[in-house]
């Protein structure tokens, strides 16, 4: 076992906040509280000691990171952090499973569930952090850009989501942050709706949700283009989703709960009489993970602070018919939210 010193500034910040010491089991906490990327990995946050559990496979790596202890796990993880510890521990009761839970509790741990604890952290970003979406968001405007100029219609929207990946790779991106969504028609009025083998028609909606990621941190945005002119109803639809997502935006400041901003979202939709066409919450905070915290939705109590990176998502959709999503990413400042990307949200029409 190596001691160091120096453990992160994060580290640090989450350290006020314990009562107990804490196992982090969630990948993705690990990762943001040491750089450390690995599937098998947990960390122990004490008031003195910063515990490193993984196994074989990643010790090299897990050598390098500065301010932890490591204990190479022979066999389950879980057991090895049971065998090693004593006492009253925190664990993250939305991440362990019943069996870890158990494995936990037999190796003779008093556990304290707890919640929100590293999340609460990475809902506020730092500036290395909105540097690196920021360029995830230039991708994918980039991309966006050059998906208008496909043709549409007359291919699948399979073959369509395959070539937003491909311009996503072309374009710099590391990966895909989710599977993309390209729905045409009726496959757009379900809002996550997978591509399917359905030829695009003329004179519907394309829905088009995708991301990418950049050393980790997601981008997600949706436009919603149109394949010649639209029926009446879903031309409607466009254009109060459109001023619902502005609605959206303009309320996205500091201070506003999620629940306010979904509500001067709504509240446009509603007041068109497409309320109940409107199932899903506003938006949700993005970075290491494409849905984190805060959330922008009717039960959420979040309140939006300066360096939360949320979505502004409204939709309405027409079973049967068509479906219409705009979604910007923006970072909550002190004044107006910065808007991360600048493709156009103005209708736009491909053949
Ligand atoms: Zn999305
Ligand atoms: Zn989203």
């Amino acid at each position: 076992m190596a001691v160091a010193t120096r453990v992160s500034e994060r580290i640090e910040r989450l350290r006020e906040q314990l009562e107990e010491p804490l196992l982090v089991t969630s990948g993705v906490n690990v990762r943001y509280l040491t750089g450390f990327t690995s599937s098998n990995a947990a960390l122990l946050v004490g008031d003195d000691r910063v515990i490193l559990f993984t196994d074989f496979r990643y010790i090299t790596a897990a050598r390098a990171i500065p301010g932890v202890e490591l204990v190479q796990s022979q066999g389950s993880l879980l057991k090895t952090v049971a065998e090693t510890l004593d006492g009253r521990v925190g664990f993250e009761s939305a991440v362990v499973t019943y069996a870890g839970y158990e494995t936990l509790r037999d190796g003779g741990l008093e556990l304290v569930p707890r919640t929100s604890l590293v999340e609460s952290l990475r809902a506020v970003k730092d500036d290395g952090e909105l540097a690196t979406i920021r360029e995830a968001a230039r991708i994918t405007d980039e991309v966006y850009a050059a998906f208008a100029e496909e043709r549409f219609v007359g291919r699948t929207e399979r073959d369509l989501a395959w070539r937003l990946e491909q311009l996503y790779r072309e374009h710099g991106a590391q990966g895909l942050a989710f599977e993309a969504i390209v729905g045409s028609g009726p496959t757009g009025a379900q809002p996550h709706g997978r591509p399917t083998d359905r030829v695009i028609e003329a004179n519907t909606t394309v829905v088009v949700d995708s991301g990418c990621v950049v050393d980790g941190y997601n981008s997600d945005c949706t436009r919603t283009f149109a394949t010649g002119d639209l029926p009446g109803d879903l031309a409607e639809a466009y254009d109060v989703t459109l001023r619902a997502q502005l609605a959206g935006l303009d309320a996205m400041r500091a201070g506003t709960t999620g629940h306010d901003a979904d509500a001067a979202a709504r509240d446009v939709i509603e007041a068109a009489g497409l309320g109940d066409k409107f199932g899903h919450g506003l938006g949700h905070g993005v970075g290491l993970q494409v849905h984190e915290a805060p959330g922008a939705r009717r039960e959420s109590s979040d309140t939006l602070a300066p360096g939360n990176v949320v979505s502004c998502e409204p939709g309405i959709y027409l079973p049967d018919r068509g479906g219409v999503r705009i979604e910007d990413l923006v970072v909550i400042t002190d004044g107006d939210p910065e808007i991360l990307y600048a493709y156009t949200k103005e209708l736009v029409t491909v053949r």
